[in-house]
């Protein structure tokens, strides 16, 4: 399974198994106000693996430069999703519906003055 063969739905599926596996929250769904809160603290974890960084050093984590630190952060990244799926199932929040319709305002917004293009 990966990106290119596998639904949001088939990962929200795979997340409550696992849940349901692990005896967490009620037949699986754990109280959404916990989980939002669960998922900042996985936000935390992986920002701290950005703490003090120069910019020479991010340009090498994107470059592939520094593989072991990318990896921690994909398992972070792993800890704050598979929150946001929870979250998502527990709420009936469609991930594609709200990310397009969400994309849809951004794309309305004016540019913000001085925000620079990076
Ligand atoms: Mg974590």
């Amino acid at each position: 399974m990966n990106d290119n063969n596998t639904t949001i739905a088939r990962l929200k599926e795979e997340v409550h198994a696992m849940c349901l596996r692990k005896g967490w929250g009620v037949d699986g769904v754990q109280n959404p106000q916990h989980v939002a809160m669960a998922m900042t603290v996985e936000m935390s974890e992986l920002l701290e693996h950005f703490q003090w960084l120069e910019p020479e050093d991010v340009r090498r984590l994107m470059d592939g430069g520094d593989p072991e630190r990318c990896a921690m952060i994909a398992e972070e990244f792993a800890d704050v999703m598979i929150y946001g799926l929870q979250l998502a199932r527990s709420l009936g929040i469609d991930v594609t519906g709200q990310i397009l319709r969400k994309i849809g305002i951004v794309d309305r917004r004016p540019p913000k003055p001085g925000v620079p293009k990076r």
